[in-house]
């Protein structure tokens, strides 16, 4: 699998007028302690899902600011995929079925993938379970590796944790989203929260006539209130949940729903989903699902922005990097109240958390009964994002991390300026 093309990398000063100029002045300290140690991130897809989108906006970044990062992609068939997506449920919680082979064919493939390992790295950072068996290629004497798990490990299937968690022991360190993700393990285990870059297509500021043209080229009326969910056609994110929520909250309000997503390449499940989600849609003219290009990044944003309230009815989720695409825009977003969705939304401050469909058709219908308060729901969520959630801050963490893997037991220690 090639190695993932990355954009451009804006000047880090840029974002001093979204985080602060002090902000910027510690990250480029602390870069300046790491400046040209080796970075190697791995996942498992280049396009599709948050991990992709984050890395693309952070390799380049650690770029900038001096780091010499890149971004491998691991490669595997289909029936690999298979059983990486059939982990992936089973972490979250779901049944699924897995036999010996299953572990076998993942034993397989990260044999064939080990050849990717940089054997000069300083700091390998692998990402999710998919690539977790390439520390076996880890000379003990170079670098410090990390696992960076994406996913909400809470009520993982202990057939797959305990596969995995001897692998996951062969790192320096493992990080998590949230403390409820941690584990016991043997070492030791940090806490970062995933972040969204302003400036990418996907987020920045768009003409109120770009908006326009997209909502008209995908025949959504701009009269009438748009309640959105972007998600990939996975079951965890409950698309059709989210249209019987809508159906209810149509009864009392008039609105339309746009479901929009598309596939990644690391899940197989995707057409089914979807299937399911048309099925379920029947031929309701006001619902509008949209199977979009993995790059519709501008055109994400445009419907992001041209929306009235945002939904993401999650069952499981590690983070939710929509939420926070949502909550940036200044939109009042309800979310399913699980994973990282509860660390973005304070109920009733920065959105609503929901349990249930009835629960989400009452919230839609409140938010749109109520423009002031969806207003003020979305102005906090904003203000809350521009704390907590922006690129800088997450690169600013995983210097911190690096310094402190670096240096162990001795503390940080920092370059003079
Ligand atoms: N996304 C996208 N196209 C789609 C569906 C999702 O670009 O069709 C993006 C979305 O904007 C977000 C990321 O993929 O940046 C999804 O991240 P999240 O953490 O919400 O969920 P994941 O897919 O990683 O479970």
């Amino acid at each position: 699998m090639p190695t993932p093309e990355l954009i451009r990398s804006i000047d880090l000063d840029a974002y001093a007028d979204v985080v602060g100029e002090e902000e910027i002045a510690e990250i480029r300290r602390l870069a300046r302690s790491l400046t040209g140690a080796r970075v190697q991130h791995v996942n498992s897809t280049a396009v599709g899902g948050g991990v992709a989108e984050i890395l693309a906006r952070l390799v380049p970044l650690m770029q900038q600011v001096g780091l010499d990062a890149r971004w491998d992609v691991i490669s595997g068939s289909p029936r690999y995929y298979a059983v990486t997506k059939a982990f992936h449920n089973a972490l979250h919680g779901a049944e699924v079925e897995l036999d010996a082979e299953s572990f076998r064919i993942f034993d397989e493939n990260t044999r064939q993938n080990l050849g990717i390992v940089d054997p000069d790295l300083d700091f390998a950072i692998i990402h999710d379970p998919q690539p977790v068996g390439l520390a076996r290629a880890r000379n003990p004497s170079k670098g410090k590796w990390i696992w960076r798990c994406h996913i909400d490990l809470s009520d993982a299937d202990p057939r797959v944790w305990s596969f995995l968690r001897p692998q996951v022991e062969r790192y320096d360190a493992a990080v998590f989203h949230l403390p409820d993700y941690a584990q016991q393990l043997s070492i030791p285990q940090l806490l970062i929260m995933p972040a969204i870059d302003p400036f990418s297509e996907k987020n920045l500021e768009l003409p109120p006539e770009e908006i326009a043209r997209v909502l008209e080229r995908h025949g959504i009326d701009q009269k009438r209130p748009i309640v959105l969910q972007v998600s990939r056609f996975d079951r965890l994110k409950d698309p059709v949940g989210v249209i019987r929520a809508f159906q209810l909250a149509r009864g009392w309000h008039d609105c339309q729903l746009v479901l929009a997503g598309g596939g990644a390449d690391d899940d197989p499940e995707g057409e089914r989903v979807l299937a399911e989600v048309r099925e379920a849609a029947g031929s309701d003219p006001d619902v509008h699902i949209l199977n979009l290009p993995p790059d519709a990044h501008r055109e994400i944003n445009a419907l992001q922005r041209g929306a009235t309230v945002i939904v993401q009815k999650s069952v499981r989720e590690g983070f939710g990097l929509v939420v926070t695409e949502a909550m940036w825009k200044g939109k009042p977003v309800i979310g399913g109240a699980v994973g990282g969705i509860r660390r973005q939304i304070v109920q009733g401050t920065t959105g609503f958390l929901v349990h249930t469909v009835e629960g989400t058709a009452f919230r839609i219908r409140e938010l749109l009964t109520n423009p002031g308060m969806a207003h003020r729901l979305g102005e906090n969520a904003r203000q809350y994002v521009r704390h907590n959630f922006l690129l800088p801050i997450y690169l600013k963490q995983w210097l911190l991390a690096m310094l402190a893997m670096r240096h162990g037991e001795r503390g940080v220690t920092l370059l003079e300026e």
